[in-house]
């Protein structure tokens, strides 16, 4: 409406970033790369695209903004058309996995820094460009860490390329070195003291800690303004919110509380909700993953309450293997979190751990991913782009060279390098496919096996969120009916059954809903099987099904994950074999309550939950294909009972 449209470009005026619009231009006039910092919130994502544009950037080429994150690129660009008063996916669009909401008018597009250094090996110069904005840097994502690198590189080669890298904190200083001693330009912040609090003993529970903290504040504090929380993932926002909810409900006379989770597998019209203001007189409480520390900032907060808790994907060399850990965060993240409570005006941040912990045990700033996981798709990637050398290539901060060494080992068993640590055929093909290489490594597999039209339904139904629904009362109902499309031997195949029968069904949302399934996710997946499907059809792949064969396809399974197998030990309870460390049956998984379970299983993830490894997403195999298919990592000694070891 006109008058949203006018208070939005009111809303432009009143940023930080506003005044220093001629600044900036000047800045990036004279020199090809420059570092701004800005506080969260301050205006760096949404209005420098729009000041290149109106400066005539444009006209050369796409302006082009990296988020590490999918929810960032995706409401960024909403917002950003809205300003500009254009429909997503014209001038204005986006591009993540497996969605690409741009077209030929488009000249701003936001997208995953995944997005952009893939569109490099297809055009190495990324001519299609005449600025690229590598926003949120200090989130050190491993992707942007690598673009880090490949865009030092291509700056020589394309003068006429603007390099703007952004970032909300210290390390500025460290991005300006890197790229030859290059301009810092700082916005100057406006922002309000914060009062501190923290818990003046351990929390064991940090969910119930702040549950009972959200309510302190909504119960007691007489000054209006919203709350913002933050938890590590789904889950935990999801518990959070739902005994918010239901403590508040047992309160007489408790005010209004609007409850919104944030994380990034939620739908985006639920994502969106988080910036609509609460009606009069109530109070909004979002409880969010660390995507509300800088990428997405949400107005009106006073009152912040900190987990002090983050989940990161970490190389866990007790697994020998990625995992997604649950870690304190870093001193860094705390005053980031902690700065959310005063954009408006003074606030309040409530931390749910001592000042000792905060001083004495948590680290001063985040340890890069690219020092944390496993290299796998990066090596693929950049030996695609005819990176011979990973030692010396341009980083900002060198992974530990073990781990480059490790992530060669695993594209090595996979077959994707030979013995020389050159890309194969095979290789090149899986770097042609935007997966992890086992994924890419299973279509290949497929192909050979006779089996990618099944196979390729996996990968996909393994690319979006998990499509089973429990709502909250109904619980035992969804998992009868889930029980019905179980395929004893594996998840895998039980996925596959799903797509199977949602296809027979006409792919109707309502079938979806009468089986507890998500229809959105379901739509998702059958979208990324085209996808895949097209990608496969480019590299002479002819789609082929080998009908019901399940055994068939428990191989090709096999191929993609024999290095993560696991012998049965007990009911519910194996061994890893690589690591000889024990893990267990997801409870949700379609092998758990068979009565007996498989010999040998291979898993697509392992879950660390504090206590137990879980197994997630499990298909049975039988020991004879995990000899044939990792030759390099098994040998099966005295028939299929004994242990298969490692050479
Ligand atoms: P920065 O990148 O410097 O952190 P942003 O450009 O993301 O700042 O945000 C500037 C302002 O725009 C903030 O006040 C924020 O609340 C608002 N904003 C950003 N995205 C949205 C959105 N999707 N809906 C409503 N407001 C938004
Ligand atoms: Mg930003």
């Amino acid at each position: 409406s006109e008058e949203r449209q006018h208070s939005i470009a009111q809303q432009r005026k009143t940023l930080p970033i506003y005044g220093m619009k001629n600044d900036i231009l000047r800045v990036v006039r004279e020199n090809q790369i420059v570092v701004i910092v800005g506080e969260t919130g301050s205006g760096k994502t949404t209005q420098l695209t729009q000041y290149l544009h109106e400066e005539g950037y444009s006209k050369r080429g796409m302006i082009g903004c990296t988020q590490p994150r999918r929810v960032a690129a995706v409401s960024v660009a909403n917002r950003v058309a809205e300003e500009m008063q254009v429909e997503l996916g014209k001038e204005v669009g986006y591009a993540i996995r497996f969605e690409d909401f741009t077209c030929e008018k488009t000249v701003i597009k936001y997208m995953t820094d995944g997005i952009l250094l893939r569109e490099s090996l297809s055009d190495p110069d990324l001519e299609k460009y005449s600025c690229i904005i590598m926003d949120e840097a200090h989130e050190r994502s491993l992707n942007t860490d690598v673009l880090f690198g490949i865009l030092k590189q291509l700056a020589s080669r394309r003068s006429d390329l603007k390099i703007i890298v952004t970032s909300a904190t210290l390390e500025s200083e460290k991005f300006a070195e890197f790229f030859g001693r290059v301009p810092i330009f700082r916005i100057p912040g406006r922002t309000y003291p914060v009062d501190i609090f923290h818990s003046k003993s351990v929390v064991e529970d940090y969910v119930e800690g702040a549950v009972r903290q959200v309510l302190q504040i909504h119960l007691q504090a007489a000054i209006p303004g919203d709350i913002l929380v933050f938890m590590t993932g789904q889950e935990d926002i999801e518990v959070t919110c739902e005994t918010i909810a239901s403590r508040l409900e047992k309160l007489e006379g408790a005010k209004p509380l609007l409850i919104l989770p944030i994380y990034s597998q939620l739908a985006s019209d639920l994502q969106a909700r988080i910036f609509e203001p609460a009606p009069e007189g109530t109070r909004k409480v979002v409880v969010a993953t660390n995507i509300a520390e800088t990428s997405l900032t949400v107005d009106g907060v006073k009152y912040v309450v900190d987990s002090g808790f983050c989940k990161l994907k970490t190389y866990n060399p007790r697994i020998g293997m990625d995992a997604l850990l649950l870690c304190p965060i870093s001193q860094a993240s705390a005053s980031q979190r902690a700065g959310r409570a005063g954009r408006t005006g003074p606030g309040r941040c409530y931390r749910l751990y001592t000042e000792y912990a905060f001083s004495h045990e948590m680290l001063p700033a985040n340890v890069p991913e690219i020092q944390r996981t496993n290299l796998g798709h990066v090596v693929l990637l950049l030996k695609s782009l005819g990176v011979s050398d990973l030692l010396h290539f341009p980083f900002m901060d060198p992974p530990p060279p073990e781990n480059i060494v490790k992530s060669m080992l695993g594209l090595w068993f996979l077959g994707a390098l030979d013995g020389g640590g050159r890309l194969t055929d095979l290789g090149k093909r899986m770097s042609s496919f935007p997966l992890d290489p086992p994924l890419s490594a299973m279509i290949l597999a497929g192909q050979r096996f006779g089996c990618n039209d099944e196979v390729v339904t996996i990968v996909s139904m393994l690319s979006v969120p998990s499509i089973f629904i429990r709502p909250p009362g109904r619980e035992e109902e969804a998992d009868a009916v889930r029980e019905k499309f179980l395929v004893p031997e594996s998840d895998h195949l039980t996925l596959l059954h799903i797509f199977q029968r949602y296809r027979g069904s006409g792919c109707r949302a309502e079938w979806c809903n009468k089986h507890f399934l998500n229809s959105k996710g379901m739509r998702k997946a059958a979208e990324v099987r085209s996808q895949l499907v097209d990608l496969m059809k480019e590299q002479g792949m002819e789609v082929v099904s080998c009908g019901l064969k399940w055994d068939i396809i428990r191989k090709a399974i096999c191929a993609a994950y024999f290095h993560q197998a696991a012998r049965m030990k007990g009911i519910g309870d194996y061994v890893n074999l690589r690591t000889s460390v024990q893990c267990y049956l997801h409870p949700s998984s379609a092998l758990a309550g068979l009565g007996y379970n498989p010999e040998y299983v291979v898993y697509h993830e392992l879950v660390y939950t504090g206590t137990k490894e879980y197994m997630h997403c499990v298909t049975a195999v039988e020991p004879q294909w995990l000899a044939e298919l990792g030759p390099m990592f098994f040998t099966l000694k005295e028939g299929n009972t004994s242990r298969l070891e490692k050479q």
